[in-house]
């Protein structure tokens, strides 16, 4: 079917109102967390083709993940539809005020390659609880995985409801060419610019989930040991390409040594000193991505790892150092195994270059002063993040994710996701009983008084 007339048939089904039924969007959540469960092996087997996730790391960070959010999405779903009563000013007597959350229409989310299942179905949960039709565009580097979503999609949905629309892109571009009445985009800041010239031409409202440098600093005083191990975590997970990964280290001078050590054994804890044979460490998406995380990789000073393999498209787990601000790996995101450690002596020093550059998607902080603590949230602006840690914040329901700046707008999960798939409408509901005519010309002396001892 054509992309235009796909759209005017989910139009047409949106206007029957259907959508707006609690029932309706309950049994569409079951039937995509069924097929979802159905499919689980299969999507594992294409992770793992895709991007040489093992089976628990797909459960963990894609499908269980996805799994958790239709289970917060039916057990929630009776309170976030309800009307929201609010106060009514005295002038308005008689009526009453509520704020009622309304789905946008047809709504388009695009996903990229690096967390498919996720970053496509947990936009597409809260499309459906909020009571949206959607198109959903997932990435064309995720070959397998983006084959088996669009199989889960065709068995749970009439595509007049949920449609996946899949290919390069020229299908892109026509998917983009169409009116829709909120895009939700997951992906680099390149097509990010293009989503948002789009929507523009139609003033659709957008999210743009993007990516972005985002820096992690040890301090002194921080759990070396900790630190080395959650570091080597977010950094390496999915081999570096996760849009919360910690881009670049900034670790007190004082420490780097033993920092150094512990993050080695860290290392080798989680994949062995072998990693191209560990099952737990993944592969670079593709021959494109390999290739640029190569030539970053040239002439630099590797304390740790810096071996590729370009058969299996693997990069080990990789530490550089002797990096100031103007080594070319600190001018774009990096997006795969490779971790450039600065070092410092004051934090403001820190502090100025984040703030110097793009506000950041994540930003983490490993300390056990309060007082560092408080003065980095204070001094920087960034999406979110985590003190002591990395990129768990990403994993949890009770916390809006998303961007800001160049790293984004709008943000979703759990609750939040319902809310950005919402419009909240005002309704002031009036009694006919009473109409003061205060209100109405002609405005008199004493119409005035009364006017001014409402509104001041
Ligand atoms: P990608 O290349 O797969 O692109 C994402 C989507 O854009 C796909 O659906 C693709 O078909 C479409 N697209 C690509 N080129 C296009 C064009 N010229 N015109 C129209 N559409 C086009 O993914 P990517 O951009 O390589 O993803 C990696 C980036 O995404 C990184 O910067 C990463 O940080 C970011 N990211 C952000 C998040 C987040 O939640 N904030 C999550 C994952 C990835």
């Amino acid at each position: 079917m054509e992309i235009s007339n796909l759209i005017k048939m989910q139009r047409m089904f949106y206007f029957t109102n259907e959508t707006l039924d609690i029932s309706f969007r309950r049994k569409q959540l079951k039937k995509l967390k069924e097929t979802i469960k159905f499919y689980e092996d299969d999507l594992k087997e294409a992770l793992l083709l895709d991007l040489g996730k093992s089976g628990a790391e797909s459960y963990l960070t894609e499908i269980g993940i996805t799994l958790k959010e239709i289970s917060f999405m039916e057990k929630h779903l009776k309170k976030l539809m309800k009307n929201r009563r609010v106060g009514t000013s005295i002038k308005d007597f008689p009526a009453k005020s509520y704020i009622s959350p309304h789905p946008y229409g047809v709504v388009l989310v695009m996903s990229p390659w690096n967390y498919p299942v996720m970053l496509s179905f947990c936009p597409l949960i809260g499309a459906i609880a909020a009571g949206n039709t959607c198109v959903l565009k997932p990435s064309e580097y995720s070959i397998y995985t983006t084959k088996v979503i669009d199989k889960i999609i065709k068995e749970s949905f009439d595509s007049n409801y949920v449609a996946c629309v899949t290919g390069g892109i020229s299908v892109s571009q026509e998917i983009l060419n169409q009116k829709y009445d909120y895009i939700f985009y997951t992906g680099g800041k390149v097509v990010g610019r293009i989503v948002m010239e789009k929507a523009a031409k139609h003033l659709t409202a957008i999210s743009l989930e993007l990516g972005g440098k985002s820096p992690c600093i040890v301090d002194e005083t921080a759990n070396i040991k900790i630190a080395a191990k959650r570091i080597a975590f977010g950094k390496y997970l999915n081999a570096g390409q996760t849009c919360v990964a910690p881009d670049y280290l900034y670790i007190h001078e004082s420490i780097k040594d033993e920092f150094l050590e512990q993050f080695e054994l860290a290392i080798n804890e989680l994949f062995t000193s072998k990693p191209f044979e560990s099952e737990n460490y993944g592969k670079i998406i593709n021959q494109r991505h390999f290739d640029r995380l190569s030539e970053l990789l040239k002439d630099q000073f590797v304390l740790i790892g810096g071996t590729i393999d370009s058969k299996s498209l693997k990069i080990s787990p990789t530490v550089l150092g002797e990096i100031t601000a103007t080594n070319k790996i600190m001018e774009e995101e990096i997006f795969g195994p490779i971790l450039p450690l600065l070092t410092y002596s004051n934090i403001d020093d820190v502090i100025n270059y984040i703030n110097q550059n793009p506000s950041p998607l994540a930003l983490y902080l490993f300390t056990s002063k309060k007082q560092i603590e408080n003065k980095v949230l204070k001094s920087c602006n960034f999406g979110g993040g985590c003190i002591n840690d990395t990129v768990m914040h990403v994993a949890s329901e009770t916390l809006p994710f998303g961007g800001v700046g160049e790293s984004g707008m709008g943000n979703y999960h759990g609750r939040a996701s319902f809310e950005t798939f919402s419009h909240y409408r005002s309704i002031m509901r009036k009694e006919t009983w009473l109409d003061l005519p205060i209100r109405y010309a002609p405005y008199t002396k004493i119409k005035n008084k009364i006017v001014k001892l409402f509104l001041r």
